[in-house]
């Protein structure tokens, strides 16, 4: 049996993530592949891993990590999972109760572990370490210091600069209508460089349903006002089985589009109209304090191993409420 290759025991930098990467698809190279997707404020790659055992026309699923920037656990989880998955697939073991090769021959995943390396690179280095340091050095740390940052390299919060329609009434809280290190929207929808990787990347593929990874709060936002009525339940079935399974709570329906919008999940709820899951994956800690990355294969990775396998799964299952009955319509009209 091969050996895992990525190692979460501490901070998991970047350059070990970009080495990761391509090692993982080096060792798995028949059933992973890596793409570019996009280039960060800074010029960094952004990169997708497809995780297929080949065929066409399969239900697929994304998951992301990394986008907000200090939630060095998203990445780990997202990294971790694709290495698991790898493995158990070839050595055709289950991993609680997953049957792992079979749901990776039913069903394509795909991952953005990374979404905003610039980011993470300041939580880990420190402004300095900034190409846009002269930029970034006046503004605002909500926070001790920088490993409390959140945003990109602009100082804009990726996770309210997605134009979900609801650009123009979404608010940001005193203070943080200006670049700082979280909760500024941007100047303007989809400005930034990682928003716009995801917006293409989702475009350009057919995901039944995607979930991303944050980092606070044991629970899961599943659903908002302006889309849920769409999924006619769909959602929220998913969701409950999910509450089943695992430690994340279940939180309410988000009601206001002012405080709720413009989020990546909000974003692909509202404009590829399919089911969206952010999953925080740890306990709340006061003040946006991250739990030390040590922490993680104790308080993350026990938790949270298949979920990536979970919504692998409600992503066929969304695929054929979709196309089922296209297919079934296109067998009557055969015969
Ligand atoms: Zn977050």
């Amino acid at each position: 049996m091969k050996k895992f290759i990525v190692d979460t025991s501490d901070t998991y930098f970047l350059d070990e993530i970009y080495n990761n990467m391509e090692k993982l698809c080096e060792n798995y190279s028949d059933i992973l592949n890596k793409k570019i997707v996009g280039e960060s404020v800074e010029g960094r790659d952004i990169n997708a891993l497809k995780l297929s055992s080949g065929g066409k026309n399969k239900p697929s699923v994304l998951l992301t990590g990394g986008i907000h920037a200090r939630e060095d656990f998203s990445v780990m989880l997202c990294m971790k999972m694709i290495d698991y998955y790898c493995n158990y697939y070839k050595g055709g073991k289950t991993l609680n109760g997953f049957d792992v090769k079979n749901i990776i021959e039913k069903t394509d995943m795909y991952f953005v572990p990374l979404a905003n390396p610039d980011g993470l690179n300041i939580v880990h280095r420190g402004l300095k370490s900034s190409i846009n340091y002269n930029k970034l050095k006046n503004m605002k740390i909500w926070g001790k210091d920088h490993t409390y940052w959140k945003a990109n390299a602009n100082g804009i919060d990726l996770n309210k600069n997605f134009d979900d329609g609801n650009w123009d009434i979404r608010t940001c809280t005193q203070g943080t209508d200006l670049p700082c290190s979280e909760k500024f929207k941007g100047f303007a929808p989809n400005s930034e460089p990682e928003t716009r990787a995801l917006i293409n990347y989702c475009s350009e593929n057919n995901f039944a349903l995607m979930a991303t990874y944050h980092c606070s709060g044991n629970c899961t936002f599943w659903a908002d006002s302006g889309t849920h009525e769409m999924f006619k339940g769909l959602d929220e079935k998913i969701m409950d089985e999910l509450n089943k399974k695992y430690i994340y709570r279940k939180t309410k329906v988000s009601q206001d589009p002012k405080t709720y919008g413009c989020g990546f999940e909000n974003w692909f709820r509202a404009r590829m109209k399919r089911p969206g899951f952010c999953i925080e994956l740890s306990p709340f800690s006061e003040g946006g304090k991250q739990h030390p990355d040590s922490m993680f294969d104790r308080l993350v990775w026990p938790y949270a191993k298949t979920t990536g396998l979970f919504f692998a799964e409600k992503a066929a299952e969304v695929h054929n409420e979709i196309y089922g009955n296209i297919e079934k319509y296109a067998a009557l009209t055969r015969n």
